[in-house]
């Protein structure tokens, strides 16, 4: 008799439940074939959170919230009060957005839980399942506003006053929001976490150009945003003679050829974008009197974005010829590495899993960077068509999200039994 080899929890993991789930959630706020508009707080936001509340109670989960309506999905541990281990992403989308970002580390990680229902796994801690509050920022501005409330780095009170497009303030919209979702509980998942994981598409084309299963993200890259405005003065383009020129658009093509020189890189690992330039008074037949263009810069190795910075104020600081110039810096958001065992723990359960794996640094924003300052986190990463994300194009094969799942049931197993 031969004996067959037990079942491992990630085989529990459902393909198909996993798709259908994204499928019923990208009905919500649907916006042509593919696309999704489902904005922070929206109608379509709640309809969303209003279903998954539904799946959760089905399951017999405990559904929780917080000031600010993270809604936490938590499968009860052996001893509840342990601290959680928390998973999750957002569930809010780009106005014109996919059917991946966000919902999908939401739904992986509810996937998790009903996986380890399926394959009869008590854990010893509690698994929560969490979608953050308004990760975009597209509607209510700025971004990951739910994750960095709960990890303190803001204050909710910084927010309440914020209003959209139309007028509407968030605190309306958050009241609407938490009125509208069946809660079993309020606060009881709250710092101190056990850990956090968060299963993301890559946004980018790394994975799928090398046919990778799965990225194990080591950290976030920093951030620094810049505006540079460099002061000329206005003549007529015909008459003016090249002596008499303050031109500021001329000053400023040298400040920029100047930059993208200093931030030239070996490895290509730096980011450097100019995405907004205004230019006064903005006619063809005058010298540009003033311009001012942003610089975002960023850099997963914080000495180096640091390098990268200073050559930008230098620069600045050098002058502009005939032209006045000056830098401001907009933002600094410091790299974050992820803990190696948090990193390493992800990357065995893919390999125990025979996935194919890479180590890579997030080139975008994640709530997990607020959480990484309150607790051991990490991601997991799949791919994604061409790397396109905030678009209605986004999209990732049904084997692809399953088997992140995966990854991620083993490793939530794993730091909910203290094995890591
Ligand atoms: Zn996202």
């Amino acid at each position: 008799m031969t004996l067959k080899p037990s079942p491992r929890i990630a085989d529990f993991v459902d393909e198909q439940r996993l798709w259908r789930r994204h499928m019923d959630m990208a009905a919500i706020g649907a916006i042509g074939t593919d696309g999704v508009n489902r904005q922070a707080l929206s109608r379509e936001d709640i309809a969303a959170r209003c279903m998954l509340i539904e799946w959760a109670h089905r399951r017999g989960y405990r559904v929780e919230t917080d000031s600010i309506a993270n809604l936490f999905v938590v499968r009860p541990g052996r001893n509840n009060t342990l601290s959680a281990v928390a998973t999750g992403s957002h569930i809010d989308s780009q106005p014109s957005g996919g059917r991946f970002d966000g919902i999908y580390g939401v739904l992986a990680g509810f996937e998790a839980l009903e996986c380890l229902d399926d394959a009869g796994v008590e854990t010893d801690r509690p698994i929560a399942v969490v979608a953050w509050t308004n990760e975009e920022g597209s509607r209510f501005a700025p971004s990951t506003m739910g994750s960095s409330v709960f990890a303190g780095a803001r204050q909710l009170d910084d927010f309440l006053n914020v209003t959209d497009s139309g007028g509407a303030p968030l605190h309306a919209a958050l009241a609407t929001t938490l009125d509208s979702m069946a809660v079993d509980a309020t606060y009881t998942v709250a710092p101190p976490l056990k850990a956090y994981i968060e299963a993301h598409i890559e946004q980018g084309p790394v994975l799928e150009a090398r046919g990778i299963d799965i990225g194990v993200v080591t950290g976030i890259q920093g951030v620094r945003w810049f505006e540079i405005e460099i002061t000329g003065r206005s003549a007529h383009a015909g008459t003016t003679p090249k002596a008499n020129r303050s031109d500021a658009m001329a000053a400023a093509i040298d400040a920029i050829n100047r930059v993208r020189l200093a931030i030239e890189d070996g490895d290509e690992r730096t980011r450097f974008t100019i995405g907004r330039m205004e230019v006064v008074p903005n006619s063809p037949n005058t010298i540009a009197e003033i311009v001012r263009f942003t610089i975002d810069l960023r850099h997963p190795d914080a000495v180096e974005l640091e390098t990268y910075a200073n050559a930008i104020r230098s620069i600045c600081d050098a002058g502009a010829g005939p032209c006045g110039i000056s830098c401001r810096e907009l933002l600094s958001q410091p790299p974050c590495s992820f803990p190696e065992l948090m990193v390493d723990t992800v990357e065995s359960a893919a390999t125990s899993l025979s996935l194919s794996t890479i180590r890579l640094p997030s080139g975008a924003m994640h709530d997990a960077l607020f959480l990484a300052s309150i607790c051991p986190t990490s991601m997991i990463f799949v791919p994604c068509r061409n790397g396109v994300s905030h678009n209605p194009a986004e999209f990732a094969e049904p084997s692809h999200l399953a088997n992140g799942a995966r990854v991620l049931v083993e490793t939530l197993v794993k730091l909910a039994n203290n094995e890591q």
